[in-house]
């Protein structure tokens, strides 16, 4: 099935709070690309405002590994 907005995963994989800047679309589109993944997914994250989204070990904002 073809992915789209209208029949995105309900189920969220970006958890509430993050660090980015209020505002940054990152975090919006990483909530859509990691709906569009069904969690499927592995991630590794550069040195950027990524690795703020991600947060400090042990605790995170988002349900992947
Ligand atoms: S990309 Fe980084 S610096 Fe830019 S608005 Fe988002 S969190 Fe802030």
């Amino acid at each position: 099935m073809k992915i789209n907005a209208v029949n995105l995963n309900v189920k969220e994989y970006m958890l509430p709070g993050n660090r980015l800047c209020p505002g940054c679309g990152l975090s919006l589109a990483y909530r859509h690309i990691l709906k569009a993944l069904d969690g499927q997914a592995i991630v590794t994250v550069p040195a950027s405002c990524l690795t703020v989204l991600h947060g400090m070990y042990p605790v995170t904002s988002v349900a992947v590994p």
